[in-house]
């Protein structure tokens, strides 16, 4: 039988892996190969250490919960349009060079935008 925390570990990476669909946790722990008791103590741990959400939710009629990740998989669509990408200036540019992220109209313009973009989504005004 795995040791905790290798089976803490594994049930992370699961999780993470499962994106916003989240994971049945009675899944989960047939995944795993573990009790449901110890897949319980495993998920509440891993909540209370903020790397998770858990959520009750009824499966064939059953109360169980849902697992999902808090963290969010990085994706390249989040920078697709980074003027850096881009830019002729970009082998030349650096925090100590001639051009620099530091005062960057471009690279500042598009992160504002990111913000507005960010604030639109949310409702606020
Ligand atoms: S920070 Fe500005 S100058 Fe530097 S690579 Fe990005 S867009 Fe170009």
């Amino acid at each position: 039988m795995p040791r905790r925390s290798d089976l803490e570990q594994k049930a992370l990476q699961f999780i993470a892996n499962t994106g916003e669909a989240g994971v049945l946790q009675s899944d989960l722990w047939r995944q795993l190969d573990a009790s449901s008791r110890e897949g319980s103590r495993i998920s509440i741990k891993l909540e209370n250490k903020g790397l998770i959400r858990r959520e009750r939710e009824l499966s064939e009629g059953r109360w169980t919960y849902r697992l999902y990740p808090k963290r969010k998989r990085a994706s390249i669509n989040s920078i697709i349009d980074c003027p850096c990408l881009t830019c002729l200036e970009n082998i030349r540019c650096g925090a100590y060079g001639a051009t620099s992220p530091n005062d960057c109209e471009k690279l500042t313009d598009w992160l504002i935008s990111l913000t507005q973009e960010g604030s639109d989504l949310s409702g606020d005004s």
